[in-house]
């Protein structure tokens, strides 16, 4: 019996590994044009580390984080998300050193024990950028400007910005003492984990996935009414940036993010179209205190995350052919030497080449040629070699030509370059 693969995760296979390549090109640039620099973050992490940053009441630690003791019994996790790991080496690296803005971008997989369905896997994958150092909205508003940019250049269309702002430490206490009141006063109509979130972390009530509690929730007290003078002027500044950009977006006063370290702007940017449920793409939003709290200098992050897995499913389909040789060389006879130096000469150059591998009949390695979309297939047999030439043959054209072996390397990279 074979081994199948492990609960929730996917494979890329060839053709779609080329499209989410072409994603990922398309991200780097844009990135590289928004002063954005790749971090390669590891994959594993200690535990504490999202324990202290995402935040015990979440669901993320509560019941989707992948951890294992390593051999010495220390506590170890595979990384569920981006921002804590990159704030991690921020700070042990002191990055704040050398320069007191760091904008970082990267791009990988993360994992989180959930439900598998639709759009939602055990590992995933994430293209996320942080900006730390800058507290000013209009570092809001410029990320903001850059994720909705990005995703359009992407191909995706009919996307929203939803927006909100969760107030901070000055403003946040009064407003989840009023918000647990009201979740205590219609406590029997939640479900038995908001029951436990809502003395724990009531915030997090509001971001329940259940039908029912979100009913209810439509009459708790909004956050956005709740702001101090500060997170007021905050958000108000990121929004008049926003509509000087003509960045469009919807206010979402009910917005909440499923991590504990956000404060002020949060958003999330959500498919109209295409995805269903799970329609959330990207989501992120501004961090004041996770640097300090991580025991770094107080220094002050934005940033976001977007969904590979749901991203690409709303890409059109478009060309999705795994990568085709340029050439194809049959050997026919003993001329297995010569084919194979040949190949390898214009490997060497860059020219994308295959060649058959078993002493196969002429009409089978055209036919794998052709399966292949070799644009040309360079034809070696015991007759062209004794001659000191090879048969090029243009499989678009339906033309061949002789050329001689000595100069056939020269003539396959010519063509290669004016393709
Ligand atoms: P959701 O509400 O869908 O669980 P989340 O709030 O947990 O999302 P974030 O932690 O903000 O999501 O991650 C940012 C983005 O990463 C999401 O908008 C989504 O596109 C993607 N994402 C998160 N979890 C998964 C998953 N299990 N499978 C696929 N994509 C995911
Ligand atoms: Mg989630």
């Amino acid at each position: 019996m074979s081994v199948a693969s492990v609960k929730g995760v996917r494979d890329l296979l060839p053709g779609e590994a080329e499209r989410w390549q072409a994603a990922e090109l398309v991200a780097r640039a844009v990135f590289r044009a928004y002063g954005f620099a790749e971090i390669r973050i590891p994959i594993i992490e200690s535990n504490e580390l999202f324990v202290r940053s995402v935040g015990e009441a979440t669901d993320i630690v509560e019941k989707e984080m992948f951890t294992f003791p390593d051999r010495h019994g220390e506590l170890l996790c595979l990384r569920p998300e981006g921002t804590a790991p990159v704030v991690r080496a921020f700070i042990e690296n002191k990055l704040y050193a050398t320069d007191p803005v760091a904008k970082l971008f990267y791009i990988g997989p993360m994992f989180r024990y959930e439900r598998p369905q639709r759009g939602r896997y055990r590992q995933f994958h994430q293209i996320g950028a942080e900006v730390l150092g800058v507290a000013e909205p209009l570092l809001d508003a410029e990320v903001l400007e850059m994720v909705v940019h990005l995703v359009g250049r992407l191909g995706v269309t009919g996307v929203e910005l939803q927006l909100n702002s969760l107030g901070d430490a000055r403003c946040r206490p009064a407003f989840l003492t009023a918000l647990q009141g009201f979740l205590r006063s219609v406590r029997a109509e939640l479900c038995g984990d908001c029951h436990r979130r809502l003395e724990v972390n009531p915030l997090r009530v509001l971001d329940c996935k259940n039908e029912g509690c979100q009913a209810v929730l439509a009459r708790a007290p909004l956050v956005s009414e709740a702001l101090c003078a500060e997170c007021r002027a905050h958000y108000e500044a990121v929004k008049a940036y926003l509509r000087q950009q003509g960045v469009a977006f919807v206010e979402h006063p009910r917005l909440v993010r499923g991590l504990d370290y956000y404060v002020r702007t949060a958003f999330e940017l959500v498919a109209t179209t295409g995805l269903g449920a799970k329609n959330e793409v990207a989501a992120g939003g501004r961090y004041d205190g996770l640097v300090r709290d991580l025991g770094g200098p107080d220094v002050p992050g934005m940033g976001f995350a977007i969904g590979m897995e749901r991203l690409m499913a709303l890409l059109p389909e478009g060309s999705s052919e795994p990568a085709q040789p340029f050439l194809f060389v049959a050997s026919v006879g003993q001329t297995g030497e010569a084919a194979w130096r040949l190949l390898t000469e214009l490997r060497h150059e860059g020219v994308p080449a295959e060649a058959g591998y078993e002493g196969k009949s002429l009409k089978s390695q055209l036919r794998r040629a052709h399966k292949l979309g070799a644009l040309y297939v360079a034809i070696l047999g015991e007759d062209e070699l004794n001659a000191g030439q090879i048969t090029l043959r243009d499989m678009k054209a339906q033309r061949q030509d002789a050329v001689p072996l000595a100069r056939a390397r020269q003539e396959i990279v010519a063509r290669w370059a004016s393709r």
